[in-house]
């Protein structure tokens, strides 16, 4: 048993397509709690520095420009398990992979407009929760 945080966002793909709540939903019926969120319009470099991890691969510039094609919803989850857990109901990367009654199974449009995205480590959380998030706007 172990309380984590976890930084989720709700991509522009979502926003546009008015899914904020229906992914919500899912996310809090896992049991996850949002404690910090707002919606926010990314810039080019804003975008580029919070998915640098990924700069040498292909698909990299593509993905900046559809991260700021429109506003995204950035908040922080908890729960126990809260990192492993919000990457179970988002589903695989691969929309055409995910399971059922997974977010991007159910919401996604392709590999890259895929609704959403999660911290995939307690490390990599700790990070992205910094980088959107000061300590005191997280509210449980
Ligand atoms: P995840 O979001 O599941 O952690 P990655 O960290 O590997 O996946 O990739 C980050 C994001 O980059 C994905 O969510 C998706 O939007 C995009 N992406 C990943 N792989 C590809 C690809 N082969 N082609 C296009 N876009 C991709
Ligand atoms: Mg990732």
């Amino acid at each position: 048993m172990t309380i984590q945080q976890t930084l989720s966002i709700i991509k522009p793909d979502a926003t546009k397509r008015n899914l904020i709540g229906s992914i919500v939903s899912k996310l809090e019926s896992s049991g996850l709690k949002v404690i910090a969120q707002k919606k926010i319009q990314l810039t080019e470099l804003q975008a580029k520095q919070f998915y640098k991890v990924h700069k040498e691969r292909p698909f990299y510039h593509d993905l900046v420009k559809f991260m700021v094609s429109g506003p995204v919803v950035v908040q922080v989850l908890e729960g126990e398990n809260a990192v492993i857990k919000n990457r179970q109901v988002m589903g695989a990367t691969n929309p055409d992979e995910a399971e059922e009654g997974t977010i991007r199974k159910e919401f996604a449009e392709s590999l890259e407009a895929n609704s959403v995205h999660g911290s995939d480590s307690i490390e990599n959380a700790y990070q992205e929760i910094s980088f959107f998030f000061s300590q005191i706007e997280l509210v449980n």
